[in-house]
């Protein structure tokens, strides 16, 4: 299948390591251009190097979302070149905390650095996009946002949240060819998910070994996801074949959602 994203130019957030990096190396592995966006230029770079020949091109560019500044000036910096065609908005995730803990200074932090800088910047880069009338917009949220995850209420509250945004931004450009979703990982074998695993094993006393493997079996497939399988599903969503989808929320999660 032909995807239509050779002569496409996407921005992925938070693509250092993980799932960003994991889309950001999709994209270009089907010819796209890809500014890849993260606090960290050097890690980015790391990775960047390493890919295929003939694949398209990944440059790493600074961000971070915690700074308002910085988002108005990568938006500068793409709105300088014509903008972009993809925008992969993705970042890191919030500390846990109980809903019962998470303080009022906590909503606010990670609600400025996970969805308003976001809204912001996508904001920014969307006039390009709506004048060619071609665009793609699809944000990494959880699959907290359909069964919450204990104890990590700004995730499941903050994320909920931009599920309401990207909805509303859907049905206001989808006539001017612009697509607006949101992915909700499962369980996606990650750093951050390790990083998980082993600080659980530490408050339960039982090896990390032994966390991910009750977590795997708890999961209908009967083991974490890929990073590649996740990123093939957002891939898709922003190629020229995923026209006809948009408001939604696509679970990429082994069945662990477990209501339909
Ligand atoms: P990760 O921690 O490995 O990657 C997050 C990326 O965001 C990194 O590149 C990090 O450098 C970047 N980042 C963090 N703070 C930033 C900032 N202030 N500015 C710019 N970039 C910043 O996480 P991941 O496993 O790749 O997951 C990506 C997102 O999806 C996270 O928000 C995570 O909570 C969420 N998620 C992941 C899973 C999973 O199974 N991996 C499940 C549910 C939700």
């Amino acid at each position: 299948m032909n995807l239509g994203l050779k002569d496409k130019t996407a921005l992925v957030l938070g693509a250092s390591r993980g799932l960003g990096a994991a889309i950001a190396s999709g994209l270009a592995a089907e010819g796209a251009t890809v500014f890849a966006a993260a606090r960290s230029v050097e890690k980015t770079e790391a990775w960047a190097h390493a890919l295929p020949q003939g694949t398209g091109v990944v440059s790493p560019i600074p961000l971070d979302l915690g700074d308002l500044r910085s988002v108005d000036d990568l938006a500068d910096r793409l709105l300088a070149k014509g903008g972009v065609d993809i925008v992969i908005n993705n970042t890191g995730g919030p500390p846990p905390a109980s809903a019962v803990e998470a303080s009022r200074a906590d909503w606010l932090i990670q609600f400025e650095t996970m969805a308003a800088n976001l809204f912001h910047l996508t904001g920014r880069l969307l006039p390009p996009m709506r004048a060619r009338r071609w665009g793609r917009i699809i944000t990494l949220t959880s699959s907290g946002v359909e069964q919450p995850i204990p104890r990590l209420a700004l995730s499941n509250g903050i994320r909920s949240a931009i599920v309401g945004w990207s909805k509303t931004l859907a049905d206001e450009v989808a006539a001017d060819g612009v697509t607006v979703n949101v992915l909700l990982p499962g369980r996606i074998h990650t750093q951050r998910v390790d990083e998980l695993d082993a600080s659980a094993a530490k408050r339960s006393e039982r090896s990390p070994a032994d966390i991910a493997a009750a977590s795997a079996a708890s999961i209908p497939v009967g083991r974490y996801g890929r990073p590649d399988e996740f990123a093939d599903v957002a891939v898709f969503l922003a190629s020229e074949r995923a026209s006809y989808i948009t408001g939604s929320k696509i679970r990429v999660d082994g069945g662990a959602i477990r209501g339909i």
